[in-house]
Parts: C-alpha cells; structure tokens; sequence
C-alpha cells in the first residue's frame, strides 16, 4: 500500500487536450508538434539547438556517437547513476570507465577527475566523452569540468536526466558549458512525454549530426545529397543511424509539460526548503545546495536524498527503509553503484574501486518529493521517518 510514492507526474486537464488535440490532428509523428517542441524547450533553456528522441538512452547513445565515442574510445562517468550513463558508451563499441563522487553533493568528484586525468595522460589513455550527471538535478561543478575539457581535449556530455530545470551560476542546465547535454522525460522526471528525452548543443554540426542519427542517418536535405537527384522521392542514408523519433502525441504533451515547468520548480523548491527545516537535528545527512565552496547553482530538486549516518541509537538504512515502506511511503535508493552491477563485475569491476560512491550507497534514501505533494503528506513522511530513525 504505497499511498505516497518517492516521485509521480502531474498531468492536467490542459495536458489531456493537448494529447487529444495531436490525436485529431492527422500526425500522429513527424509533424509540426515536434519542431514546436524543441524550439520551445531550447529556448526554456537559452540554448540553439535541441533535437527530441524517444527516451534519454537513446539520446546518451546518440549523443556519445556524435561526440566521437566509437571501438577504441573510452567513456568516463559517474558510478552513482543509472545504468543508461554508462551503458550508452558501451552501445557505440567504447570502453566506459568512472570517476568516484564527491561526498557532499554526490556528483562526479573534480579532483577525482583531475586526478584520473593526469594519470590516464601519463599511460596514453586519455577519454573521449566525460559524461557527468546532475544527480538528484544539483548541478555539478561545470566550470572546472570544463577547463579540464579543453585542457585534456575530451567532449564534455551532461547527463541532465534530472536536470530540467537546473541552472549553474545563473546559467540553465544544457545551455552553456557542455557540448552536449541529454534530458529525460520518463514520468519520475521533472516533466513527462511518458517516454522521451531531449539533447541540448550550441553546436549546429553537433545538432545535424544528432537529427540524422535519431532518424536512420537519412537526409532529404537538398545541399547535402552526394548522388544526383533520381526525383521527389529521393533521400539519402549517409550514416548508421536508428529510429529514436519522439512521437507528435509526446512531443504535444511535453509542450504543455513545459508551461508549467516554473511552477513545478517552486513547488520542488518549496518542499525541499521544508524537508530542511523539518530534518535538521535528526542523525541525517542533508542534500547539499551548491556544487563546491565557490560555485553557485540552483536544484531541480528531482531527488531529495537523505542518508542515514550509522550511529550508536540510530536504525541503519535499510531498517529505516523497511519502516518507512511499512508505513506507506514509497521510499526509494539511488544508485547502487553501476561498476558493481552484475553486468559491469562481468566487464572486471570491482568492490573498492569507487570508495565514496560505495559508502554514499550504503547509507542513502531517497524520500517523496514531487510538485503535488502536500505539506500534510510530507509531515506524515517526516514523522514516519524520525520514528523510523530510532533503534
Ligand atoms: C532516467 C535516467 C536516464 C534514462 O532516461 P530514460 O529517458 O528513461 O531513457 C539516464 N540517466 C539518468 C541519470 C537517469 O536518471
């Protein structure tokens, strides 16, 4: 009986008529819904280009392809992520590799990075792609991150699944110090096409490159046909791509998704300001709000993360967890390391390679958090949780 679960959408009335009007009006994909789409979410996000795909694998897989990542390469991201981070380098016949976390805000480690970095310099084994992610939507350290990008000469790749939202001194997520960025839209996320995602560049190259590998690698482009025009139906298939598209019936949902996405942030903000008040003093530890001592950023606020510090009269994680189940809130952990999924171990990953990430893990929680979660609700969770606390 999970009355409370730690995410859900919020669809409205607006939403639903704005799903029936696609469905009435004859395209049902590759329609204008889609253009309208993109242009509104790159301008949300004072960035040129944005190119929507089915979900936000398919637009990691694309984007490390477009960034160079390929046999031979290697991908570096962060081990506390989902699977996808980390899967999408694999898909393009690369080598993946992590970088640990940082302790406070639970995102890739700079000075880890930078220490890998001057490592993998020495042996000639430099990455291609730098795949950092947002996690829980608290930006990462983006500034630094970039100067080792053009100092290492490696693409810089957000991972913003949880970032709409997002922005890093006073710039939106996606928009600035990234070659390419990739959103989610999947129903736990910020906004919801159900299934989708979209990928953010400056670049125009990056963009084309983008919109071909989402649709097969086929061009209808006049300009950029190598062979003579054979008629009207002539197009050309120039590269492998796939059919990643966004549907008319998604991408017209997720347009009106994005209206209300600045309520949805100060409801988020709202909460998770709450959560603070109402958990302080409590034997747990707080998300961080800024990206390091220096850097200034604002949540997306996809996730609250607590973690439950092991202390003498204080229950451990996963009896808190239990508890808290029991009584109906769907709590949930993000992430169990990726190198010590079964899959990654079979690739020769090992305990103790990526320490923070792995003792981060063992103590997290991630407790409700979404826009239409009242503040009745999250006292209920509050009270359930500071009595789940005790031994
Ligand atoms: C949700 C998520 C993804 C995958 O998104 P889909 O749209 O479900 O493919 C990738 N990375 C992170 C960090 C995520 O949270």
């Amino acid at each position: 009986m999970n009355v409370i679960p730690y995410a859900t959408q919020s669809i409205n009335e607006d939403d639903i008529a704005a799903v029936q009007e696609v469905l009435s009006s004859g395209w049902l994909t590759q329609g204008p819904a889609g253009p309208r789409f993109e242009e509104a979410f790159a301008q949300a996000h004072g960035v040129a280009h944005a190119v929507a795909v089915c979900n936000a694998t398919a637009g990691l897989h694309i984007a490390c392809l477009a960034l160079g990542a390929g046999p031979g390469k290697t991908v570096w991201t962060s081990p506390n992520s989902f699977v996808a981070s980390a899967n999408c380098a694999l898909y393009c016949g690369a080598d993946v590799d992590f970088v640990d976390i940082d302790p406070l805000t639970r995102n890739m480690s700079v000075a880890a990075l930078q220490a890998k970095l001057e490592q993998a310099e020495r042996h000639g084994s430099l990455p291609t792609v730098v795949i950092p992610v947002h996690f829980s939507g608290l930006p990462c350290d983006l500034l630094p991150m970039r100067a080792l990008a053009d100092r290492y000469g490696f693409k810089l790749l957000e991972d913003a699944s949880h970032g709409v939202g997002a922005s890093y001194e006073g710039q939106p997520i996606g928009s600035r110090y990234a070659d390419a960025s990739v959103f989610s839209f999947h129903p736990v996320k910020i906004i919801t096409t159900g299934e989708g995602g979209m990928v953010t560049t400056q670049d125009p190259a990056i963009a084309r490159r983008l919109q071909l590998l989402r649709s097969h690698g086929i061009t209808r482009e006049t300009s950029e046909m190598q062979q003579p025009d054979t008629g009207a139906w002539h197009y050309e298939q120039h590269s492998l791509g796939f059919n990643y598209r966004l549907t008319d019936i998604q991408s017209a949902l997720g347009y009106s998704q994005l209206q209300r996405l600045d309520s949805f942030q100060a409801a988020r903000e709202r909460l998770a300001d709450r959560y603070d008040q109402l958990l302080a003093g409590l034997p747990l530890k707080l998300p961080a709000r800024a990206p390091s001592a220096s850097a200034t950023a604002q949540s997306s606020w996809h996730l609250y993360v607590v973690e439950v510090v092991p202390s003498p009269g204080v229950a451990d994680r996963a009896t808190v967890f239990a508890r808290l189940r029991e009584a109906g809130i769907g709590v949930n952990m993000h992430y169990e390391p990726i190198p010590l999924q079964p899959y990654y171990r079979g690739l020769g990953f090992r305990p103790g390679q990526f320490p923070v990430a792995e003792a981060y893990a063992a103590q997290a929680l991630s407790i409700p958090l979404y826009p239409s979660l009242t503040d009745e609700q999250q006292d209920y969770v509050v009270a359930a949780l500071k009595k789940a606390l005790q031994a």
